[in-house]
């Protein structure tokens, strides 16, 4: 068999993919509006339109759930998808007429077409068992109870502004910034199986991943193995992945906790970083019931409460810190202070790439 040369050159061209009005226009409207939750129209300024209907997915799908969406896309659309970044499927058309029976055939397929404007879009979440080695959680699962409940936000525009939702089923990778986060929190330091280290981990590696310094290397019953300094542990899990017998997943003391106030955009404010406001949440499967009640009451008291446009953080700002706690009944306890002064300096808070 020929020897296959890797090809290194990124994601692919994504232009000969594209809806050929897409193609034809690029970098060329005039203008796009929405005329009804979940469908984008946009007009080129040769009078060339297209409309975009935006649907729901669960993300990871099986083979006849794909089939099915690209069954719709053949028969109800002109045969070309998207994904976006939250896990919703967008089809384009260049027929007004095509738009109706689209959304009905979508609807019927069991995908709420929305996510569009200011609407709580589909939560953008991690990936979980099926692709990961360290999950504390199953994001998905969390996902799937919190998106039922709030299934009439998605296919409504009711909010004062977009709501990006995130999950991370761990503290140090996956996740991203967002009005709100539901992130899985370790409570206690790993639990080291000194038979494995030496056969397993690369000590070094384990060592220097630490960022507080907390392992050292050490002789365990005469064998090469790692001691963690408990008091100096922050509970981070960045030792796991590299070294799977620094178990840190625990089915009482792995919690979730609730961050708000997180955006990428550079839209009427810069970029803001999220912060905890509720913590040792318990993880609790099948649906979270614990997670879902806290996040509903923090996204329909910002409902009620913010003025239009104004996005989570923004809300927050304006109100101050208190009241937000008050006002969504969360408890604020001495957990909650973030007190890592280093952030001031070595975070990046800039939405623009440097190089
Ligand atoms: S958030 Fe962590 S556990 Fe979840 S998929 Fe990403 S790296 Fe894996
Ligand atoms: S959990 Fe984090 S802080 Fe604790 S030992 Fe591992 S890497 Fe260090």
């Amino acid at each position: 068999m020929a020897h296959r040369t890797p090809i290194e050159s990124g994601c692919p061209d994504n232009r000969p993919f594209l809806h050929p009005k897409l193609a034809k226009n690029y970098g060329n409207w005039k203008y796009h509006d929405r005329p009804r939750p979940g469908v984008l129209h946009h007009v080129a300024w040769d009078g060339d339109e297209v409309w975009t209907v935006r649907a729901g997915t669960q993300r990871q799908m099986d083979v006849y759930t794909i089939r099915k969406l690209c069954d719709i896309a053949d028969t109800y659309a002109d045969g070309h998808v998207r994904f976006t970044i939250r896990s919703n499927i967008e089809f384009m058309v260049g027929d007004p007429n095509k738009v109706a029976p689209l959304i009905n055939a979508l609807t019927e397929s069991g995908f709420p077409v929305g996510g569009t404007g200011n609407s709580v879009s589909m939560i953008a979440h991690t990936q979980g068992w099926l692709h990961c080695d360290i999950p504390g959680t199953d994001a998905s699962g969390a996902v799937k109870a919190l998106m039922d409940d709030l299934y009439t936000e998605f296919i409504r525009e009711e909010m004062p502004n977009r709501v990006h939702m995130s999950t991370s089923c761990c503290e140090i990778n996956c996740g991203g910034q967002a009005d709100i986060a539901i992130i899985m929190q370790h409570t206690k330091p790993p639990k080291i199986n000194h038979d494995l280290v030496a056969n397993v981990c690369e000590r070094p590696a384990v060592v220097a991943r630490c960022p507080v310094a907390a392992i050292r290397p050490a002789l365990v019953n005469g064998k090469p193995s790692l001691e963690v300094d408990e008091k100096k542990c922050i509970c981070c899990g960045a030792c796991y992945p590299p070294c799977p017998p620094m178990q840190i997943n625990d089915p009482e003391h792995s919690k979730l906790a609730i961050w708000v106030g997180g955006k990428n955009s550079n839209a009427r404010g810069k970029p803001t970083f999220m912060k905890m406001v509720a913590s040792g949440i318990p993880n609790n499967p099948p649906r979270w019931p614990e997670v879902s009640a806290i996040v509903k009451k923090i996204l329909y008291t910002y409902k009620e409460d913010a003025r239009p446009w104004e996005r989570l953080s923004d809300w927050v700002e304006r109100i101050g810190w208190p009241r937000f706690f008050e006002k969504c009944d969360l408890p604020f306890t001495k957990y909650l202070i973030d007190d890592w002064r280093g952030s001031r300096a070595n975070l990046n808070a800039s939405a623009h790439i440097r190089f």
